[in-house]
């Protein structure tokens, strides 16, 4: 059955991986619907195929069998060229290890995904502060990563997410090399980019982080075997002390 205005949309996916003559089985037969404005958090043991349904549904990848439709255009008609573009408009990431360029500052990371959909300089510019602006760096644009905390680089890797202005926020574990404090606050900025009507989907091994969701799905070899909607716990960001905010950079 087809939901039509879902923004991601599952159909008996399958991820089947070869190696040699080994079939690993990542994904069995994976029906979900996440309507827009769903907050979903992923959890399920390690090798459970998390990140391969976040590849999918970031088209970083392709089904080995069933049919993927983002924002109602099955992706596996699209070429590579649409589905570039696709991607660009609909799709942020965001990864544990933040993936930022080293030596290049904040306000240089953030532009990069607009320099491959040619904006030019000056909108890249404006667009690039307000992102970080957004995420709570509008002092820190020139900082390098090496200049900021781990806090602060996740904060720079959402904000390059946000510059496209997508649909949907895709996380793989974004708060996994985060302190519990720093979580927290990663998590409320995720929580207000949900307020704002974008749909975040991150996988988590932790229920502390889960519980700031409005959805868990847990998995198990490659299958969904729980789905739940929830009332969300509010993340309250709590005020660091100075020791902490000094000691925290890495
Ligand atoms: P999780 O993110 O939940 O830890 P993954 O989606 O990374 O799980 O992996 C699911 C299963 O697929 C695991 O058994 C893993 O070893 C296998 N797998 C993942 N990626 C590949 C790949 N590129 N080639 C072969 N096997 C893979
Ligand atoms: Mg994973």
């Amino acid at each position: 059955m087809s939901d039509e205005s879902a923004l991601v949309q599952l159909e008996k996916v399958s991820k089947v991986y070869r190696m040699g003559d080994v079939e690993v089985h990542a994904l069995r037969h994976i029906s979900l619907s996440i309507p827009r404005g769903d907050f979903l958090a992923i959890m399920g043991a390690s090798g459970s195929g998390k990140s391969t349904l976040m590849n999918i549904m970031g088209c970083l990848d392709r089904p080995t069998s069933g049919h993927y439709l983002l924002a109602g255009r099955d992706i596996s008609a699209l070429g590579s060229g649409e589905l570039a573009e696709v991607r660009n408009r609909t799709l942020g990431f965001v990864f544990q290890n933040f993936n930022l360029l080293a030596r290049t500052s904040a306000l240089e990371n953030v532009e990069l995904p607009l320099l491959y959909a040619s904006v030019s300089a000056r909108a890249r510019h404006s667009r690039a502060t307000e992102a970080l602006q957004r995420v709570g760096l509008g002092d820190r644009l020139h900082h390098h990563p090496n200049q900021m905390s781990g806090g602060q680089q996740q904060r720079v890797a959402i904000a390059r997410a946000l510059v496209t202005s997508p649909q949907i926020i895709l996380a793989d574990e974004p708060t996994g090399n985060l302190d519990s404090r720093t979580s927290v606050e990663i998590m409320s900025l995720f929580q207000e980019l949900g307020r704002s009507g974008i749909t975040v989907a991150l996988v988590t091994h932790e229920p502390d982080i889960a519980q700031f969701a409005s959805r868990v799905l847990v998995m198990r070899d490659g299958r969904i075997v729980a789905d739940q909607r929830q009332t969300p716990r509010e993340a309250i960001v709590t005020a660091a002390s100075p020791e902490e905010e000094e000691g925290e950079g890495q």
